[in-house]
């Protein structure tokens, strides 16, 4: 292997490696945050990162990330995540992803590449050629509709727990992002007669909801101010900060997207204290990676009983949270951390 694999040090991960082979334009990083649990999955992001910082900081934070989402689902998986600097539309070839495949192998399983943003089912079969550390490549199917189920469930969930409210027909929802996880959310809610409040920068996507789902859309700077019962964030990391917090009209946060908090140290207790009441993220987007792991490992018909977590985690975060008047993000993250120290 004409490729260099460098051992970082990183303290709270077990692994952290960068690699490169200048040849291939290969270049990136892989965290393994913990296998405390299993071998840690995580997507195989590639993107045009803009510097060293930019890139370690998306794979320490994402990596962790899916130690929490896995253990929140009961799923025996640690979390991990790889990011390849370059872009996605020009820097891709076989050549790269079978090189790849190889740096993972020498993790020796400790490590199971999936597919995420900037990559597809074909380059995880790419990686597949030189390594079985892979997932996601016998697909059948995009787990994008199985995450909007669990959002929807976890939706349903909340306003059920928190405000009696039994029947979904007639409540307002804001999506924010009608993409993979978005449309599918909001046909499921336009299906039990909820009424749809959605932005989109991309057309084509906002077009299919308002023609096929009735949706009303606004400019996406104003989707967060809408009087609605329920705020759905379903496109991009980091969509509650201060600013948009403070402009939320809403009963709950429930959505797909992944570290929905800029600041997780502040925002959910703004969030909290505003008494608006959140899904945590980790927890209401677990859909795609049970999807994944049931596909994996060829347990394809347990997938709907594993999806029960979902609710069940959320009624057990819930109530505590209301006793101790804390936000549900902090007491998912004692759950999970408690597992992880057992
Ligand atoms: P996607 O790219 O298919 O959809 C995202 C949508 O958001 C796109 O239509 C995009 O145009 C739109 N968007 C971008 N900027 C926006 C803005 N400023 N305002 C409103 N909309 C904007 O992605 P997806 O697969 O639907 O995933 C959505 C989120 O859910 C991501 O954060 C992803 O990490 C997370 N997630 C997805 C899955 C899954 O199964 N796909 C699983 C877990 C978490």
């Amino acid at each position: 292997m004409d490729t260099t694999i460098k051992q970082l040090k990183q303290p709270g991960y077990e692994q952290l490696i960068s690699f490169e082979n200048a040849k291939l334009r290969l270049k990136g990083l892989i965290a393994v945050h913990s296998t405390k649990l299993g071998p840690s999955m995580g997507g195989v992001r590639m993107r045009p990162y803009q510097n060293e910082d930019e890139a370690l900081t998306d794979v320490l934070k994402l990596s962790r990330a899916m130690t929490y989402k896995a253990a929140a689902a009961d799923l025996p998986l640690g979390g991990g995540k790889c990011v390849l600097f370059g872009d996605p539309h020009k820097d891709k070839s076989p050549a790269l992803f079978n090189e790849l495949g190889k740096v993972i192998d020498s993790l020796k399983g400790a490590y199971l590449a999936a597919e995420d943003s900037g990559t597809a089912i074909e380059d995880m079969k790419a990686i597949r050629k030189t390594t079985k550390s892979v997932t996601g490549t016998n697909r059948e199917g995009d787990p994008s509709p199985v995450t909007a189920l669990g959002v929807f469930q976890g939706i349903a969930t909340l306003l059920e727990v928190l405000f009696d409210m039994r029947r979904l027909e007639g409540i307002k929802v804001a999506i924010q992002g009608v993409g993979n996880v978005g449309y599918p959310l909001a046909e499921r809610l336009f299906k039990v007669g909820a009424e749809l409040i959605v932005c989109d920068p991309n057309e084509k996507n906002l077009e299919r909801v308002k023609k096929n789902l009735k949706a009303t859309a606004v400019d996406p700077k104003d989707i967060f101010k809408q009087e609605v019962d329920v705020f759905a964030p379903c496109a991009y990391g980091g969509a509650l900060n201060k600013e948009t917090i403070n402009q939320l009209n809403c009963k709950i946060v429930a959505g797909a997207a992944n570290n929905q908090f800029d600041d997780e140290e502040k925002d959910p207790t703004q969030l909290h204290e505003k008494g608006i009441w959140h899904a945590p993220d980790y927890v209401n987007n677990a859909g795609g990676i049970i999807n994944l792991y049931c596909e994996h490992t060829n347990q394809i018909h347990t997938l709907m009983p594993r999806m029960a977590i979902i609710p069940k985690r959320l009624r057990e975060i819930l109530p505590v949270a209301q006793e101790k008047n804390i936000a549900p993000f902090y007491v998912a993250n004692e759950l999970v951390e408690k597992t992880l120290q057992n």
